[in-house]
């Protein structure tokens, strides 16, 4: 199988291009880039236009199989994830039953071998049953192939037992993902802490919770010389300290959710269930200290926190409903829309964010358009106007409280090894 890519502006800041170059893929690997090549007799497809990126690749994902596949299936998610410009998503590990264990990791790739049309990187969970009380196996769960181990969505609230899983974690090169909140202070809360709280009557988690977990996974961190990386960054406190932390050298990386730079705590006004998530969507304030995060390379990924609810669950009281939102199809446009065309950050910087960095920190060989390596390509139409509509979602559940927006941008074609596995061009 051989394909030609002609004509588009090939942006690969791993090799710091940004030029209008073709490509030719033979056996799902690229075996050429450069200007003007021509072949005569193979598929061709101009790309004139367009925005040829490494594939994205989305590392805090919530496939929910085994156990709730009516929320959500390998194959729907690895659909939506393709739809949304997505070439790989790493699956978080809180499945029914979790990830904790060989048999489940090996169960997820097994899945994914029969029915995911995007690459799948599990992960492990750091303690057995995400409870925080004792180290899961996680030499065995490396073996099967996990790229990072979380308990995503509780936070590891001992801090020996923190100390204990970066220590374990580093001799393997794995990065512990943490959620970083701490439970007491969040106390209950449904939302952000602060006037919006006030106003609803709704019970507050404040900014501090989400802070003091991590400034001390900071630390832990560089005493341990561990890999850290904070998941769903959400305040200005949380986005200082990394920025603090890597001027310093520590081994710290974070990501940020296409909601928390779109929306903030104004959003819950009118209690839509579909703006509950957490951490909450946060003030003003750490919305823009989010998109300064964003612009000088503190936060390093945009991740979705795709988290597929159904929507008997999610239609009840706010204070009753479940967290979080599904991302997958909007997060492209999003940040097309409200970081590239508002000029916060470049094309390349976007690439960086979505594709180079989240192989670097899972340590995967992706995120590269090099002679040699995996045509995963990601193809983007930066003035396309979509409208978001949840009829024509890929995902299994609907819950987004993006329906009805109008955005600047969007991912146009998915090529997976060298294969079409989406197309809206
Ligand atoms: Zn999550």
């Amino acid at each position: 199988m051989k394909m030609l890519l002609k004509n588009g502006r090939v942006i690969d800041p791993a090799n710091k291009i940004d030029d209008t170059l073709d490509i030719i893929i033979e056996d799902g690997k690229i075996s050429e880039i450069k200007p003007r090549i021509s072949e005569k007799g193979i598929e061709t497809i101009d790309l004139a236009g367009l925005v040829v990126a490494p594939g994205f690749i989305d590392m805090h994902v919530h496939l929910r199989e085994p156990g709730r596949e009516d929320e959500e299936t390998i194959e729907t998610g690895t659909k939506a994830a393709a739809a949304g410009g997505f070439t790989g998503v790493a699956c978080m590990p809180n499945t029914e039953p979790v990830n904790d264990d060989q048999a489940v990791t090996e169960y997820i790739l097994s899945q994914a071998k029969k029915s995911a049309i995007v690459n799948v990187y599990p992960i492990g969970c750091i303690t057995k049953a995400r409870e925080g009380e004792e180290l899961a196996q996680i030499g065995d769960l490396v073996e099967s192939g996990v790229v990072a181990v979380s308990d995503d969505g509780n936070c590891v609230a001992s801090g020996l037992i923190m100390r204990k899983a970066l220590e374990y974690t580093k001799m393997f090169g794995i990065p512990i993902i943490d959620h970083c909140e701490d439970p007491n202070l969040s106390d209950g809360g449904v939302m952000n802490e602060g006037y919006y709280s006030t106003i609803l009557g709704l019970k507050g988690m404040p900014f501090l919770a989400e802070d003091v977990m991590a400034i001390r996974d900071i630390l832990l961190a560089e005493m341990v010389k561990g890999k850290l990386h904070i998941a769903h960054v959400s305040t200005k406190g949380c986005v200082n300290m990394v920025r603090e932390a890597k001027k310093r050298g520590a081994h710290v990386t974070c990501e940020v959710t296409p909601h928390h730079f779109t929306l903030t705590d104004a959003a819950v006004m009118g209690y839509d269930t579909n703006t509950k998530m957490n951490p909450p969507l946060r003030s003003e304030g750490d919305r823009k200290a989010v998109l300064e995060g964003l612009k000088d390379g503190t936060i390093d990924c945009i991740a979705t926190d795709h988290a597929p609810h159904n929507s008997i669950e999610k239609n009840v009281e706010f204070s009753q409903a479940p967290f979080g939102i599904i991302g997958l199809e909007t997060a492209v446009s999003l940040a097309l829309d409200r970081l590239v065309h508002t000029r916060i950050i470049n094309l390349s910087r976007l690439v960086e964010l979505m594709s180079l960095n989240p192989a670097r920190i899972l340590n995967i060989k992706k995120g590269i358009l090099s002679k040699g390596e995996d045509a995963d390509i990601t193809i983007l139409d930066i003035k396309k106007t979509v409208t978001v509509d949840v009829k024509k979602l890929k995902s299994k559940s609907r819950n987004t409280p993006f329906n009805g927006l109008k955005l600047k941008g969007a991912p146009v074609m998915t090529i997976v090894s060298g294969k079409i596995v989406h197309d809206s061009r």
